[in-house]
């Protein structure tokens, strides 16, 4: 037994993933199902460290020091319960299953209590930044005990991104976690993406800029608050000429947004905690809207002359510019909030105690949410973690109060001219309704108790209460 660490699953993330511990020093065990894949890594990558390479999971385990670690980075699913379920008759007591792939939290709880009973660790781990990431530096997300972290801590540190000389990998909580904050994180990047998304539209709509032109816009934001990742890479593929049709390369894609499901978990999660995460929960159903291609050519053609439309006013250039930079901007603060309110109630649902200081720490770098953004978000759980909501934290303050009015006017203007822009309206009302003093719950409560007696609460005195509707109208307390 000489290697380390162990990787089987070897597809693009596995392989990058062996190949970035390889790199960092770490001798790796390798193996995947086909053993093709085993020999190609070591023929072309061979040289970059110290591979153990294996064409039987038995021989894989047997070349490990103990206790065992062994990454799992096979496909999510069944593929991931067969592995499991094979490894599990090779392995011994203390030895640390790590599940590197896109699994389900729920899924995570699961095998962590299977593995717990055989005296097996289970690691559900988030790793993100796709392809390029596993290779240079991904963010890195692990959950279960404190014991399998401390032998995994140091290694997967080693290999995560790093931001201001701190590794953008931490221990996150107990069984699940991990892969929570994994999930939430893709629940996030899809609002940023979709903000992105209706960001460019509007300016095309209105400016009537092309993609090219709309790119350099976002390149110039990149320079602000709103560096990221994200920002960046739409600078890049707006900017992308079609080399077959010289047409711009926003122009030629299908406009049908695909998912692999990690969204649609999140808003799933988020309807179970009871969180209101109307940001992400948009950016899902935007896509899935994209894909009823038959319902969208029927409802263009059916209204396409039906008229009642009137037309917008006239455009200042810049200043719509800069008005859909800060509704960018603030719709974003919204999206993000809401992600790390989700984060903890999962967190308090399932007893994590995630420090979502340190989330947003380790999601500075290597991940494809990564911002300067979160140093902010960082700095407001730092000067207090029992924040109720990001959008009380002083800074995000300030920048909603600078960018209200913008995201107003950007706001009625895409209701005006009829633009979709689901997730700005959405995240605009959802500011309103977390700041205004009276909601209109009051008179749903009315509602339930005038068809149910479902029984209401007064705002001057303690106690449930029905009043007999049908009858004379007197209140009693229920
Ligand atoms: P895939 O999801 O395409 O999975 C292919 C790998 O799974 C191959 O190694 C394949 O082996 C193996 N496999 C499939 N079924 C079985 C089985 N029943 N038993 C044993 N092995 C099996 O690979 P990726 O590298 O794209 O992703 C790996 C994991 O990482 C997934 O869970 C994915 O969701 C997650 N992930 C992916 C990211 C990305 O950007 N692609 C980013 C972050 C996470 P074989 O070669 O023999 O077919």
């Amino acid at each position: 037994a000489t290697a380390q660490i162990g990787v089987t699953g070897l597809a693009v993330m596995g392989r990058n993933l062996a190949r970035n511990l390889a790199r960092h020093g770490h001798r790796v065990a390798v193996h995947n199902r086909s053993p093709e894949r085993t020999r190609s890594l070591v023929a072309e990558h061979g040289d970059e460290g110290t591979f153990v390479p294996s064409e039987s999971l038995a021989d894989f385990v047997a070349s490990l020091e103990r206790p065992r670690a062994v990454i799992v980075m096979v496909k999510a699913g069944r593929p991931t319960d067969d592995v499991i379920d094979e490894l599990i008759p090779l392995l011994e007591p203390d030895d640390i299953v790590i599940d590197c792939g896109n699994a389900h939290f729920a899924d995570t709880r699961r095998r962590e209590e299977a593995l717990r009973e055989h005296g097996l660790h289970f690691v559900g781990t988030g790793v993100s930044g796709g392809e390029e990431g596993a290779l240079l530096g991904p963010s890195i997300m692990p959950g279960g005990s404190v014991e399998a972290y401390r032998k995994l801590g140091p290694i997967f540190e080693s290999i995560a991104a790093v931001v201001d000389g701190s590794p953008c990998c931490a221990h996150i909580g107990p069984d699940g976690a991990g892969h929570f904050v994994k999930m939430v994180h893709n629940g996030i990047e899809y609002a940023d993406m979709q903000l992105i998304a209706e960001a460019y539209d509007l300016l095309r709509e209105r400016l009537g800029a092309t993609p090219a032109e709309i790119g350099k816009i976002f390149a110039g934001w990149n320079e602000g608050d709103l560096e990221s990742f994200l920002i960046e890479i739409t600078a890049d593929v707006l900017g992308h000429v079609d080399a077959g049709t010289g047409r711009a390369f926003v122009d030629i894609v299908q406009d049908q947004a695909e998912q692999k499901g990690t969204g649609r978990w999140t808003v799933q999660s988020a309807l179970d905690l009871g969180v209101p995460i109307t940001g992400i929960a948009e950016a899902t159903f935007a896509r899935s809207l994209s894909g009823h291609a038959d319902q969208r050519a029927a409802a263009t053609r059916a209204y396409a002359d039906a008229g009642g439309e009137t037309p917008t006013d006239d455009v200042d250039r810049d200043a719509f510019v800069e008005d859909v930079r800060k509704a960018l901007y603030a719709s974003k603060i919204v999206a993000y909030a809401q992600g790390f309110d989700q984060i903890r109630a999962g967190s308090q649902e399932y007893g994590w105690d995630i420090d979502p200081a340190a989330l947003a720490t380790i999601w500075r770098g290597g991940c494809i949410i990564r911002a300067r953004f979160l140093n902010r978000i960082r700095e407001a759980y730092d000067a207090d973690a029992q924040l109720p909501t990001l959008l009380v934290a002083p800074y995000f303050v300030r920048g909603v109060a600078e960018s209200v009015a913008s995201w107003r006017r950007v706001v009625s203007y895409a209701a005006q001219a009829g633009v979709p822009a689901p997730a700005f309206g959405s995240s605009l009302s959802y500011y309103d309704g977390l700041r205004r003093d009276r909601l209109p719950a009051a008179l749903i409560q009315g509602l339930r108790d005038h068809f149910g007696a479902h029984t209401y609460q007064r705002v001057d005195t303690e106690g449930s209460f029905h009043t007999r509707w049908a009858g004379d109208r007197a209140e009693s307390p229920a």
